[in-house]
């Protein structure tokens, strides 16, 4: 059953992410305005080359394989299914055993008992002999597993500490300082402790996870095939939208391209930007002072990722070799990833280092030329045993505190429960989404499951009746059958396959017949 209008309805999207919910609906005309050339925001992969497997992902790069990111994979796998998008999910590996520690100047592997004076600490007693990732867990793996077995508990008994830093929790755990940095140090990056306890442990609920997953020659092909299903012609590249006014019951939209001013007027609107992009708007109403204040506020960590083409795999030929994973380091470049596709190709190869917040700001400091020659001699101090200046090809970074979104959203302490529900309210006809709006910050699930719930709202407001239930579910939560694929293959297979591929309204259709059980 679709929700029942007698009008077809128009709304304008500003930013071309994850914008498919509304599209799906014969009687929502959608329209998209982007400012770059691509489509994708945050997701960007880069190729040095044509060639299999040289490239890096400078925005989002692995899906945790829980229940949690299911949106994220459920889409993938119904896109692949209906749009022979070519969408292959292969195994990231987080971690291996052969990944290098370099810390305080000592150099271990991950599979050794790395306890902190292993590393070089000198904590009080009973720390000294723990390694960071037990520390860890003891302080929050009562509030993983309630989050494990029921969401919206654990959620709920979040919030009751949502205005704390995790660093004033741990101080509350009677942990001495230097424990905390320790811990900090391992298993997070610098002052991300000073950030709400909350997101912390949302972090790592994610982070805790052991199978992982990936795209296949890069993670931007999901853009690219949901872009397909909108249809580049509802699309507007190189369009920045510089003035929004509401008028009567219509917003106009005007958005400057290279070709001139470009205008669309709109039933309702979604601004699906960060709040960066938002505030630097230079025309748009102005909304009460909680709102403004919201949009001010809501605080965006920097991350740096610079993507480094060598000569050979080396990492995957030392002894003991690094097959995908990452090293942790102290050092400025702080992570180094180790790609999880092409393992053991012969040929050039690619590897990222990686950086958050106050580890990620330093390198906006400095050119890029002196980025390139840093990363080079701090990776050379991990492997002694390779002259990394001669495997060295090329390089290209990107610092995402220079760009609009300017990093991922990690809220300060108290900011979810002070303005997440002010922030994501409609004002009027113009709507809010983002992963920033949503409960899952830093993750492509965040942006889907805020994408769905502002459709959701969207679609009320026209039909003056709540969606179905379990159409569009709430942010953060997946019930079962939602996107479930193999619901969704019985379906396809029971209704003649071939029927469907390419076929875009029975896509549709099979979406939200799935999707209503
Ligand atoms: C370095 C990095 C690593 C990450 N790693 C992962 C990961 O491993 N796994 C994962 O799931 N997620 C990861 N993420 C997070 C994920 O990429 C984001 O949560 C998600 O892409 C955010 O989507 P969004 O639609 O909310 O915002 P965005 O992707 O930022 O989309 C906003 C869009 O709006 C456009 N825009 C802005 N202003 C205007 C304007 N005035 N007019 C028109 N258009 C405008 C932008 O160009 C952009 O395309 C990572 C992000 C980064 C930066």
């Amino acid at each position: 059953m679709l929700p029942i209008f007698s009008e077809t309805k128009r709304v304008g999207i500003v930013g071309a992410a994850y914008r498919l919910q509304l599209s799906k609906d014969p009687k929502v005309e959608v329209h998209l305005y982007e400012v770059d050339g691509r489509v994708g925001g945050r997701v960007k992969t880069h190729r040095f080359t044509s060639e299999k497997n040289q490239y890096f992902e400078a925005g989002a790069m692995r899906i945790p394989d829980t229940r949690m990111h299911a949106p994220t994979l459920n889409l993938i796998r119904l896109l692949k299914d209906t749009h022979h998008a070519g969408l292959n999910l292969i195994p990231y590996l987080l971690t291996t055993p052969g990944n290098r520690i370099f810390i305080n100047g000592i150099l271990k592997n991950v599979s050794d008992h790395n306890t902190a004076m292993a590393l070089g600490f000198n904590l009080p007693e009973p720390y000294n002999n723990q390694t960071a990732d037990a520390l860890l867990l003891s302080a929050i793996e009562s509030f993983l597993d309630l989050l494990g077995r029921d969401f919206e508990a654990g959620w709920k008994l979040l919030m009751k500490y949502d205005k704390v830093s995790f660093r004033a929790y741990l101080l509350d755990l009677n942990w001495p300082e230097s424990v905390i940095d320790f811990v900090e140090t391992m298993c997070s990056q610098t002052n991300q402790f000073a950030l709400s306890f909350s997101e912390l442990v949302m972090q790592n609920m994610d982070f805790s996870t052991k199978a992982w997953l990936t795209l296949e020659d890069g993670m931007d092909k999901l853009p690219q095939a949901l872009a397909g299903v909108v249809g580049m012609d509802n699309i507007t590249f190189s369009a920045r939208v510089q003035k929004i006014e509401q008028e009567n019951d219509q917003v106009k939209v005007y958005a400057d391209t290279p070709g001139g001013r470009v205008e669309g007027t709109f039933d309702k609107i979604v601004l699906a930007i960060p709040p960066s992009a938002l505030r630097m708007i230079p025309e748009r109403p102005r909304w009460d002072p909680t709102k403004e204040q919201a949009i001010r506020a809501m605080y965006f960590e920097a991350l740096y990722k610079i993507g480094i083409r060598f000569k050979t795999r080396f990492w995957e030929h030392v002894q003991p070799p690094s097959i995908g994973g990452q090293s942790t380091t102290d050092l400025p470049i702080r992570w180094i990833v180790y790609p999880s596709y092409g393992i053991n190709s012969d040929g050039p190869g690619v590897l990222l280092l990686y950086s958050w917040n106050t580890d990620a700001s330093v390198w906006s400091s400095i050119p890029f030329s002196e980025r390139l020659r840093s990363s080079l001699c701090h990776l050379s101090k991990v492997f002694k045993d390779i002259d990394v200046f001669d495997q060295f090809i090329t390089a290209e970074d990107l610092a995402w505190s220079e760009h609009n979104p300017t990093g991922d959203a990690m809220f300060f302490p108290g900011q979810f429960s002070q303005y997440f529900d002010i922030a994501r309210r409609p004002e009027a006809n113009i709507y809010f989404a983002g992963e920033h709006l949503s409960r899952h910050h830093t993750w492509i699930t965040g942006a889907i499951d805020s994408g769905r719930s502002t459709a959701q709202d969207i679609i009320t407001s026209f039909t003056s009746k709540p969606c179905p239930t379990g159409w569009i579910p709430r942010a953060g939560v997946e019930p079962e059958d939602y996107y479930d694929s193999e619901a969704y293959r019985r379906k396809v297979a029971m209704d003649g396959l071939e029927g469907f591929k390419g076929d875009r309204k029975g896509f549709e259709d099979s979406i939200l017949h799935s999707s209503l059980g």
